[in-house]
């Protein structure tokens, strides 16, 4: 029987064969809240664009040889004129287009994506090559396709506005080419992704982001690999690549100071501490907030002031505590999933957060988001931008004043946390990362989470961010001795 090989293996092949490898021979894992939100979005936006698209006729998915039949079934019928979810399969490759336009004696091919079309942006790379790989193999199969059209979100859409919801770019000519490129190697992707063993691996740039790195390829067993270096670019990587990992680079190795300084900590396993890094603690004034947002992007607003994919704040907790070391108190606030929450979340923040003491954040993120409801709410502008005048972002204490191997180069709070306090760790949490956090409220908000289960998942979310922003306390303390003790 011939094996079928899907897109998302063939492109992952094009960069690198053993990752297509991996991803035709791996079966799916089961979804997280994080990627079963990003689902529904994805069959939410090509619910409603298909809508926008006009009246057309849905064709069978599965089994393959029934959607094969379904589609040169209606693209001999020529009363049909616009196709959903046609199938094609050419030498082993199959490929869904997800809506065929009958153009005179030819097709135009429609690709739709959820992502946010602008006009002055560059076509995102990758949508490129979705569609670059569906012309290919329907061109094969026998299809003559006039234009490439890919289906974005406007950006100008609004709720209740009158933009159009959607946006149809041609893209032809970039497609064409991509698909040319594709051909041109179709047949050795296909041989190496539906292999019985994988191609040999070798170390490239794409590396660093690839789900098998550590787990079964190239990076098993390896402690410290170059991507490690913060930043590290591809023409850096391609230069350091011969040392394969950091405990073999040289001393005159071409690196910024930042990165320098990481090398140089995982290199000698020692953590290095920075008093002038560490001084900017002395800034913080008593009493300390330690405030923390969740956040949500929807892809077609809710309300009617945002535009498609504005992040919106729905929770919020926030530590107080008056002097070092005395008692931390703790108000956290979760928005309903139905109703416009913003103006009440704001007024309740302002009121918890007093006008005394510093707030302690951990990155630039809370600082935009309260910038943004600045702009929304103009009569609470004042009262949030003496709140953003008392911020301070804890995570640059962590690039410049304490550095520890452990960190592995990174100074996000759940690589530093583990590492500064180890009594506190969000491994037990049900919901333990922001991604899942945004699921969970997003699948409630859009009625896709069975109704018994909303009471424990809304207290998980609770107990998570709770737990952000104590550990926000705790990495406090802990930054704080080592400034004592310099
Ligand atoms: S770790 Fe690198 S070589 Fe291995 S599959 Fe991923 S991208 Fe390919």
């Amino acid at each position: 029987m011939t094996i079928r090989v899907a897109k998302k293996p063939f492109l992952a092949g094009v960069t690198c064969r053993t990752q297509g490898w991996h991803l035709h021979h791996t079966p799916d894992e089961v979804p997280s809240p994080g990627l079963q939100w990003r689902f529904w979005v994805g069959a939410h936006v090509h619910d409603r664009a298909r809508a926008w698209l006009g009246d057309g006729v849905m064709l069978r998915r599965t089994p393959l040889e029934a959607a094969m039949e379904d589609t040169q079934a209606c693209i001999a019928d020529a009363s049909q004129e616009l196709l959903f979810e046609t199938t094609f399969v050419w030498n082993g490759l199959v490929a869904r287009a997800d809506a065929i336009r009958r153009h005179g004696i030819e097709w135009d091919l429609i690709e739709i994506k959820s992502g946010k079309f602008k006009p002055d942006e560059k076509v995102n790379a990758e949508f490129v090559d979705d569609l670059a790989y569906t012309r290919m193999v329907a061109a094969g199969a026998g299809i003559k396709i006039a234009r490439s059209l890919l289906v974005l979100i406007n950006g100008e859409y609004r709720l209740n506005g009158t933009a159009e919801p959607f946006h149809a770019a041609d893209i032809t000519e970039l497609v064409n080419a991509r698909a040319a490129e594709f051909a041109a190697i179709a047949d050795d992707v296909y041989a190496t992704v539906a292999a019985a063993e994988p191609p040999t691996p070798e170390l490239i740039f794409a590396c660093r982001k690839c789900d098998y790195f550590d787990t079964q390829c190239v990076g098993r067993g390896i402690p410290d690999p170059l991507f490690l270096i913060p930043r590290i670019t591809e023409k850096k990587f391609e230069a350091l690549k011969r040392y394969e990992r950091i405990s073999r680079l040289p001393a005159d190795a071409d690196l910024t100071d930042n990165q320098r300084r990481v090398v140089e900590v995982l290199q000698s396993g020692t953590p290095r501490v920075n008093q002038d890094g560490l001084s900017v603690l002395d800034q913080i004034e008593w009493p300390v907030s330690y405030l923390d947002f969740e956040t949500i992007s929807p892809p077609f607003p809710w309300f009617e002031d945002t535009e498609p994919y504005q992040m919106v704040p729905f929770q919020y907790s926030l530590h107080r505590q008056d002097t070092p070391g005395a008692a931390v108190t703790h108000k956290e606030y979760l928005a309903p999933t139905d109703g416009d929450w913003r103006l009440y979340l704001t007024e309740l923040l302002l009121h918890d957060l007093g006008t005394a003491g510093s707030i302690v954040v951990y990155s630039s993120f809370e600082k935009q988001r309260l910038t943004e409801l600045a702009a929304l709410f103009p009569a609470l502008a004042d009262q949030l931008k003496a709140v953003i005048a008392r911020l301070f972002d804890l995570e640059p204490v962590f690039k410049h004043g304490y550095q520890h191997p452990a960190f592995l180069g990174r100074t996000s709070i759940k690589k530093v946390l583990p590492v500064m306090v180890r009594d506190l760790s969000y491994k037990a949490l049900p919901v333990n990362n922001g991604d899942d956090a945004l699921g969970v409220f997003g699948l409630m908000r859009v009625k896709m989470m069975d109704e018994e289960l909303v009471p424990a998942r809304r207290e998980q979310l609770l107990r998570y961010c709770e737990l952000d922003t104590m550990a926000m306390v705790r990495l406090h303390e802990a930054a704080a001795q080592l400034r004592g003790g310099g």
